[in-house]
């Protein structure tokens, strides 16, 4: 793994267009709002590609006919130091918001599990958020998820902007 400044801006872009074909023939309607000044972030920009495409997907997957995918992202400083006497962090969110299915108390528990899926055979290995869990957390950020049954969920990653200093 390589970790290096990358664009985020451009790769979230990226990453929206490999879903945007398949969301168009269903009818979902996929927006952007990403932050114009979004800074250079730190990190391994294969890996994060493949969580925010992961993602994507799972939202994508999650919609019966039609529907929509919002994709935001913004920077900000932190407020809450991780650890006590560690300073406030610039970081990024990315919020991936979908009108699916959603996501039952129950899953809840277990999308991070390696091999839960709900999805039919042949549809899901479940492998793709207990992946992107492993990623997130190996570039110190966190993942979290908010879900309604019959509403939509909705996936927030948090990334620290700059590489661990020490
Ligand atoms: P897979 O997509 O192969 O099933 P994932 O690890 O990507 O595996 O996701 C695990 C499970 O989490 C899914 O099978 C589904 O039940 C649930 N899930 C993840 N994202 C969503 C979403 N956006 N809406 C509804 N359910 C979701
Ligand atoms: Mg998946």
């Amino acid at each position: 793994p390589v970790k290096e400044f990358f664009d985020l801006k451009q790769l979230i872009e990226e990453t929206v267009r490999m879903i945007e074909h398949p969301a168009l023939v269903q009818k979902i309607e996929i927006t952007t709002h990403l932050d114009a000044d979004l800074p250079q972030i730190w990190g391994d920009s294969d890996l994060i590609k493949q969580v925010i495409l992961n993602v994507l997907v799972n939202a994508e997957q999650a919609i019966e006919g039609q529907g929509s995918i919002i994709v935001e992202s913004r920077h900000y400083v932190s407020k809450d130091p991780p650890k006590p006497g560690v300073p406030a962090l610039p970081m990024v969110e990315i919020v991936i918001k979908d009108t699916g299915c959603g996501i039952s108390e129950a899953n809840l528990k277990r999308i991070f599990d390696p091999f839960f899926t709900s999805k039919e055979v042949g549809k899901g290995t479940g492998l793709g958020l207990s992946v992107s869990y492993g990623i997130i957390k190996a570039h110190e950020g966190r993942i979290k998820v908010e879900s309604t049954v019959g509403a939509g969920t909705t996936f927030r990653i948090y990334l620290p902007i700059l590489p661990p200093s020490g």
